[in-house]
């Protein structure tokens, strides 16, 4: 079927679109639920997982940008990190940690955010390297003032990074590449602003731990390793590290700036992921279907998962279960966000985790009397 769009990785002509993808529920990175019919593809030549930047998928991401909240339901507190351990800590600072752990870096130099936002990473990096110069890039000036808080803090560049004249030591692009509508683009010219010697890092949802990624509505790319690492290596970047195990559900790149490079397409691990995720989406979604026919149900968690569900069966959702301290006692939509141990015995809680860590979260929820409804297995990509 001919798209009229191209790979935004290999740029092949051979995009193969997911028609079950129209029918499934979507949810904004923002965490509210979204109408369904989205398109996404995934390109036979390489297996890079896409949604098509139309007209209309520009226009919706336009529209929740315009209405942007990011962890509105924790009131501005950023997402905490639960180790399964049950300690939580928010996710930048631990990233944050990570990459100066492994880059070696120098006691001064210059970072980049690219896509700071209200300057969440950029908050991390100041505690972390008070010696450094911060700058971050964004398409308005509007966290300006939160940024200025910063003591490091020197510009924030509203121009394209492609006619951002300084060089930096570390550039960083966290939880945005994802969204941006020309990514290779994006990150080409993010790589030309690395000094030599320098880093990029990036960090990216993983769509392999997390296949709940594909709902949210305003992200273009669902990347695989492979895939990013393909994208890194046409944009000049080589990776010294590329890895879905640091933090959950993401994948972190650190890389060094070489001569782009092509590397050898291998479509068959994507386009079986592809599949099989939007299959299990839509087994998942007949199975909440088929247990919020005769119940009224509880949502476990108030994440992406949860609000796409959320968006899907409204009427039927008497409650949100909540593990988080911060999100407990808010009220979304009118429906009460509950702790584990105030939730309703009698109602199903839907777990809106993957499988892995759904069957852990279940077994707590099992010890204190609750019945939880799990997702089945994804089927080995
Ligand atoms: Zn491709």
């Amino acid at each position: 079927m001919t798209v009229g769009f191209k790979c935004q990785i290999c740029s092949a002509d051979d995009l193969e679109i997911l028609e079950a993808y129209r029918t499934l529920p979507r949810v904004t990175s923002d965490s509210k639920p979204w109408p369904a019919g989205g398109e996404l593809s995934v390109c036979r030549a390489c297996g890079a997982i896409q949604k098509l930047p139309t007209d209309k998928w520009q226009t919706e991401a336009a529209a929740i940008y315009q209405n942007y909240e990011m962890y509105h339901l924790s009131r501005g507190a950023e997402q905490l990190v639960f180790a399964d351990a049950g300690a939580a800590r928010p996710r930048s600072e631990r990233l944050v940690e990570f990459v100066l752990d492994k880059s070696s870096l120098p006691a001064s130099g210059t970072l980049i955010d690219i896509g700071c936002g209200n300057g969440e990473a950029l908050g991390n990096f100041s505690r972390a390297l008070p010696q450094w110069r911060l700058c971050g890039a964004e398409l308005t000036d509007k966290a300006l003032p939160e940024l200025r808080r910063l003591p490091n803090f020197e510009t924030l560049y509203t121009t394209a990074p492609s006619r951002i004249k300084e060089r930096f030591t570390l550039v960083s692009i966290i939880h945005s590449l994802e969204h941006m509508p020309v990514p290779l683009e994006a990150l080409t010219d993010a790589a030309g602003l690395i000094e030599p010697g320098g880093t990029l890092f990036v960090e990216v949802p993983d769509v392999e731990t997390s296949p709940f990624d594909l709902l949210v509505a305003d992200h273009l790319m669902h990347f695989s390793r492979a895939s990013l690492g393909e994208m890194a290596a046409r944009a000049g970047i080589a990776p010294k590290l590329l890895t879905n195990e640091l933090a959950p559900k993401e994948i972190t790149l650190l890389g060094a700036r070489v001569a782009p490079t092509i590397p050898k397409r291998d479509p068959e691990r994507g386009l079986r992921l592809a599949r099989t995720t939007v299959a299990w989406l839509e087994h998942v979604m007949t199975q909440i279907a088929a247990v919020a026919k005769d119940n009224q149900i509880g949502i476990f968690g108030t994440s992406v998962a949860a609000m796409a569900f959320y968006g899907a069966f409204r009427d039927r959702v008497a409650f949100f279960v909540d593990e988080d301290p911060a999100r407990i006692g808010k009220i979304y939509d009118g429906k009460p966000v509950i702790a584990p141990k105030d939730a309703p015995k009698d109602a199903p809680v839907i777990m809106a985790l993957p499988p892995s860590r759904a069957a852990k979260a279940a077994e707590r929820l099992a010890a204190i009397g609750l019945r939880s409804v799990c997702p089945p297995p994804l089927a080995a990509a």
